[in-house]
């Protein structure tokens, strides 16, 4: 609250936290002596209402962005309201940056095919060597928009439903059923082996967990050299329950252990386009996760391969069926 020569006359602990002050001491001082960002004085000193001002004020780590508002109220005061929007700025940071993203990741496919039919266009060819290599080529990249738009479809489902449902999901057959996938994927270039407690089963929703089961285990095929093997592997783990993928592959260098779950985080661009990934998979991985309330444990050895874990909460064992006497 601040009387009409813009002192200070009392303010809440919120404010004293955001603008540094301290009622005891600061009361009765001028505003915009304590906050002297040339912005903020001239805002004060203007009787505009409906205008508000974005300040940027300094707090230890991230500064905080707040938008701030004056409503003359009583006997010539006015009050300055202070909103922190430092989330809402990242999330529309975020947002922004997503849409960039998406819009690079479709540009490129679109390009080689737009680059074949222009070609096609003007020069009709009677070369069908030549054509077939265009269509085969056109054909990869809509595979790849594809693959994109359903990875896309994918997460967003998960982030606007709300929280999983609490089937009995028999991990062991979902591990037997990607490790299967796998081997198709892999063409015999890996050996694959897998070891799951059949008996362990637990509660949440089965194709989301199949899609996270699928997601690591076709990552330890697409980033292991040939000859590499794979262990898949299923079962209580100090009395949790735990899938893991361990591969003998290109590893992750620690630095960007932290960051691969986020949207488009590719530690090898190259490699992740050539065998058909989106950047999505890990992100997906990471949501039906937190729906499951389980965890995703990362361990690499660059030029040595990684493992992937998912560790769940013991709390979602699903109770074993009682046998007949
Ligand atoms: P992508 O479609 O690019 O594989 P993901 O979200 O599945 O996207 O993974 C993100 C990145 O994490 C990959 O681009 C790759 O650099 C790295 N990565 C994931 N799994 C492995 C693995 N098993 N071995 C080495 N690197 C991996």
């Amino acid at each position: 609250m601040l009387n009409n020569a813009n002192q200070i006359e009392w303010c809440n602990t919120r404010a004293e936290e955001y603008f540094q002050l301290k009622l005891n001491r600061d009361r009765s001082v001028q505003i915009d002596y304590l906050l002297r960002q040339p912005a903020f004085r001239a805002f004060v000193s203007s009787s505009d209402v409906e205008t508000t001002l974005n300040l940027r004020l300094p707090r230890t780590g991230t500064d905080r962005l707040v938008s701030i508002q004056m409503i003359p109220f009583g006997h010539e005061q006015r009050l300055l309201l202070a909103q922190d929007i430092t989330e809402r700025e990242q999330l529309e940071i975020t947002r922004r940056d997503f849409v960039a993203n998406i819009s690079h990741e479709l540009r490129t496919p679109l390009t080689v095919i737009q680059g074949f039919l222009e070609t096609f266009e003007d020069d009709p060819t009677d070369n069908p060597e030549l054509l077939a290599r265009g269509v085969e080529l056109m054909s990869d990249q809509s595979r790849r928009m594809n693959r994109l738009i359903t990875d896309l479809l994918a997460l967003s489902r998960l982030e606007t439903s709300s929280t999983a449902q609490e089937d009995i999901v028999d991990v062991s057959k979902l591990a037997h059923e990607v490790g299967a996938e796998a081997r198709t994927l892999s063409n015999k270039k890996h050996q694959i082996n897998i070891h799951a407690a059949s008996d362990l089963k637990i509660l949440g929703a089965e194709d989301e967990i199949r899609s996270a089961l699928s997601n690591l285990v076709s990552n330890a095929v697409r980033y292991s050299p040939t000859g590499g093997t794979i262990g898949i592997s299923w079962g209580l783990v100090h009395d949790e329950p735990v899938f893991s993928c361990q591969d003998q592959g290109v590893g992750i260098a620690a630095e960007h252990l932290n960051r691969l779950t986020e949207r488009f985080y590719r530690v090898d661009k190259g490699r992740s386009r050539e065998t058909g990934g989106t950047g999505l998979g890990l992100a997906i991985v990471k949501h039906v996760l937190n729906r499951h309330d389980a965890q995703l444990k990362i361990s690499s050895q660059p030029g040595r391969g990684s493992e992937f874990s998912i560790h769940f909460s013991s709390k979602k064992i699903a109770p074993q069926k009682e046998l007949a006497v």
